[in-house]
């Protein structure tokens, strides 16, 4: 997509008028215009990336940063009893956000927004192996991405989650064949 064509770097150079909360050399906080609740803010880095992962290491924590830095301020000035932090690119109902962002979303009592999913169970075996693909993907970009150090450094890696006591459950035939489907996508570096 060219920048252009993108609403949220049109909201970055004012072309589309937006509210203000907060600006930097690199990041722009505004209102979202149909807020999920009264406060909810939209943080945009000023220079367009399609995702979190295209962003450089020290504006991605920057943007986190900045993120921590509002959600409280929405805690002290709102009066919200919590804040949810978002990053999503598809986060209203399937509308592709190609424009890198975080939603900032104070959180009342009872005010009705609800992040719903079914909770499922795991084996033994299948929390092991998400465990050792997922830390092994870590350690995979921690690699690419980290200048060597000068002294080598103690890395600490964590141990496998501890293995839970798995729920015996009965799942429809259909939803064992998608988890199945999941599994073999996963990818033990
Ligand atoms: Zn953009």
């Amino acid at each position: 997509m060219e920048e252009n064509q993108c609403v949220f770097c049109q909201i970055v150079s004012g072309t589309i008028k937006s509210s203000v909360i907060y600006q930097d050399e690199n990041l722009v906080g505004i209102l979202d215009i149909n807020p999920a609740t009264m406060g909810h803010v939209i943080l945009l880095p000023r220079t367009h990336y399609s995702s979190l992962y295209e962003m450089p290491q020290n504006l991605s924590l920057g943007f986190f940063n900045v993120a921590r830095v509002i959600g409280y301020s929405l805690l002290i000035s709102m009066g919200a009893t919590n804040v949810d932090l978002i990053y999503s690119q598809e986060l209203r109902s399937g509308n592709f956000t190609p424009h890198a962002l975080i939603h900032i979303i104070p959180r009342y009592k009872d005010d009705n927004v609800n992040y719903a999913w079914q909770p499922n169970t795991m084996s033994e075996e299948d929390i092991k192996m998400v465990s050792q693909a997922v830390i092994g993907a870590i350690d995979k970009i921690r690699n690419q991405e980290a200048p060597a150090p000068a002294t080598p450094v103690q890395q600490t890696r964590p141990a496998p989650a501890p293995v839970v006591k798995p729920v015996q459950s009965q799942p429809e035939p259909n939803k064992e064949e998608k988890l199945l489907e999941l599994k073999k996508k996963i990818v033990v570096f």
